[in-house]
């Protein structure tokens, strides 16, 4: 694997980059405070292309790499990881499936619309009931004639509310059979089709959480994603991609709680001297900056088989597992470093601590990647 970074990828970084120091930074607080969902910054964000960044050309995306992706998602993460957690979810959940598992007549008609985020998308897998276990839905699809009728709700469905388009997986066959899930795209003011209870939270707080509600929803055949059963495999190959976006969105908050405290240690003095001169700080640093370089080497290690068409379910699973405990641990490390101030909201390390917690949990838990590592090295 070639770590050096080219051009291309330079550039595309460098847009985020400077993107999110501009239009997401001043706001990071406010947009916080009030939870705002700032919808026009992703349609920003769609016209720089960064909201179907792996989308092929032909579907008005980008046509970038998982490399540059990744370079993407770190940028704006490392200034606010909210607006990282919803475009991670919108270009590698709902887009992402239907880049993988939509037919041409699905690819035509819905990648345009939310490559360029004139459409935002909402991915529905998890229930009040089954996170972990997703596999045991509760939430129904039953053919009547041409179409499908689907109820039950999705609980923690980042876009649940805003989205113009879903991916939602419903439960086709009976309770914990094989093969017993089907995944469909529903359009936004479908009758039947509604958002619920946005979801009050610790951190990501700009980044909208709420129920997406199924009552006796009507969609047409059409609108189904590869054959009836196949939905489940469908949703953990999804999940093999975007868990690379969720360690990229570790290492973004990682970088961003640890570039803070660096400055700050150089700045701040105790004993009339900066406190990065005593040893229990700078060896704090250390480990934090050789940790986010693992992390990183993880993650884009993933991206990189993923580049190739290869199978990531373990790469994918080690780079979020790694880098989402390196970011609460960074993040945590960061708030100590700036003591007090740290404790404060006048300082950006707090909010990173909070949303960093979001990374060992969503798109699997910490103990579920540690599962799904052991089962594949037990292939081995
Ligand atoms: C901000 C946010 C955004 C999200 N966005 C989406 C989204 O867009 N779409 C979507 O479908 N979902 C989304 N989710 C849901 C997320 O994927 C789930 O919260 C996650 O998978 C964990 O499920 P759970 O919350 O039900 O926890 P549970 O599954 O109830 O787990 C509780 C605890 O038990 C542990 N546990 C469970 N099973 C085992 C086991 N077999 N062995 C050991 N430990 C175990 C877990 O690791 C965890 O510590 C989001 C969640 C959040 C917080």
């Amino acid at each position: 694997m070639n770590f050096s970074i080219d051009e291309l990828t330079q550039q595309v970084a460098h847009t985020a980059r400077d993107f999110s120091l501009q239009y997401i930074k001043p706001y990071v607080m406010e947009w916080d405070e009030e939870q705002k969902f700032p919808l026009h910054i992703f349609k920003e964000l769609g016209k720089l292309g960064l909201m179907g960044a792996v989308v092929p050309e032909e579907y008005r995306g980008a046509g970038l790499s998982y490399t540059e992706y990744v370079h993407i998602i770190i940028e704006i993460s490392k200034v606010c990881g909210s607006i990282g957690l919803s475009v991670a979810a919108h270009n590698s959940l709902c887009t992402g499936h239907i880049l993988a598992f939509g037919n041409e007549e699905q690819k035509k008609k819905y990648l345009p619309k939310l490559a360029t985020a004139e459409w935002i998308g909402a991915w529905g897998l998890t229930e009040a009931n089954t996170g972990s276990d997703a596999g045991n839905m509760q939430c129904t699809a039953t053919k009547q004639g041409d179409e499908w009728i689907i109820n039950g709700t999705k609980n923690w469905i980042t876009h649940g509310i805003s989205a113009d388009v879903a991916v939602v997986i419903a439960r086709t066959g009976e309770p914990r059979a094989k093969n017993n899930a089907t995944a469909f795209i529903v359009e936004r003011g479908v009758a039947g089709f509604s958002g619920g209870k946005k979801e009050n939270k610790l951190g990501m707080r700009a980044s909208e959480t709420a129920e997406m509600i199924f009552d006796n929803c009507r969609i047409s055949d059409a609108n189904r994603m590869g054959n009836v059963g196949e939905g489940f495999k469908q949703a953990l190959y999804v999940l093999d991609g975007g868990r690379i976006s969720i360690a990229a969105l570790s290492v973004g908050i990682a970088k961003g709680a640890y570039e803070a405290a660096l400055q700050y240690s150089k700045e701040r003095h105790q004993f009339d001297q900066p406190i990065s001169n005593f040893q229990g700080i700078s060896f704090k640093l250390a480990d934090m900056a050789t940790e986010i370089m693992a992390a990183e080497l993880l993650t884009l290690q993933a991206a990189d088989k993923k580049n190739k068409k290869l199978n990531v379910t373990k790469e994918g699973a080690m780079a979020k597992y790694y880098a989402s405990e390196v970011a609460v641990k960074v993040a945590n490390d960061a708030v100590q470093i700036f003591g007090g101030y740290g404790y404060t909201k006048d300082f950006p390390v707090e909010k990173f601590y909070r949303d960093s917690k979001l990374c060992t949990i969503g798109e699997g838990t910490s103990e579920i990647q540690k599962i799904v590592i052991a089962r594949e090295a037990l292939k081995d």
